[in-house]
């Protein structure tokens, strides 16, 4: 892909979320577009980076490692499952980790941010579909969030959902209004709902921020 196009691509759908935003009563330009880049070659990530995306989301520590370090500076979202033997190179690589949704994952994670000196924010993920596998169970979400904000290296900023894989929008739309109750119980600055199918879905139910791949970079 060239620059000109992938820079039309990103245009063209900030220009469709600040429509969406604006037409159920938001403003625009007040959600963080994350472009996710797995499986995606660097040139076109860079390329993107040039056009102005400024957060980048990755679910594979390996592949992100190879890609990170000849990426121009940028916010780096892990959207993967979380293996604590990788947690030391989660929090050398990563900004914000989204998918933190077990007790184990939050011990490991804020062993490996304490050794390194480090606070990483991290978003407590939510199963909110029968077809996700991971996510935490909604009857654990307070007792987790407890947990993570027990934390000294760890700092809880807010809630990250997948929704149903389906093409039923008012099932979309009731699993993603349950995360939105989560966040507004739970607290923090992000609730990250929303992929390429359903993102507008997200926005009516109030998302600050979206995770888009495919509608951004064509398909993987
Ligand atoms: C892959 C992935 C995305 C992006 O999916 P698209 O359908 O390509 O937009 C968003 N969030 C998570 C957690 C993902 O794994």
């Amino acid at each position: 892909m060239h620059f000109q196009d992938m820079k039309d691509n990103f245009n063209i759908l900030q220009e469709e979320i600040n429509q969406e935003l604006v037409s159920c009563g938001r403003k625009p330009n007040s959600i963080t577009l994350v472009g996710v880049s797995k499986k995606q070659p660097l040139e076109k990530i860079i390329t993107a980076i040039s056009a102005g995306i400024k957060d980048i989301g990755e679910n594979y520590v390996q592949e992100a490692e190879k890609k990170f370090a000849l990426l121009p500076p940028v916010r780096k979202h892990f959207l993967g499952h979380i293996q604590t033997n990788k947690s030391k190179e989660l929090v050398q690589l990563f900004d914000v980790v989204q998918s933190v949704d077990r007790s184990d994952a939050v011990i490991a994670l804020n062993k490996a941010a304490g050794s390194a000196e480090k606070i990483i924010a991290v978003l407590l993920q939510i199963n909110i579909s029968q077809t996700e596998r991971f996510g935490c169970p909604k009857d654990e979400v307070e007792a987790l969030a407890d947990l993570i904000r027990l934390q000294p290296n760890l700092k809880l900023d807010g809630i990250m959902a997948i929704g149903p894989n389906t093409d039923n929008c008012e099932i979309i739309a009731q699993a993603f209004s349950q995360a939105a109750d989560f966040y507004n119980k739970i607290g923090g600055n992000t609730l990250s709902l929303g992929m390429t199918h359903d993102w507008r879905l997200a926005i009516r139910a109030g998302c600050t921020m979206v995770r888009i791949g495919t509608g951004l970079f064509g398909s993987r």
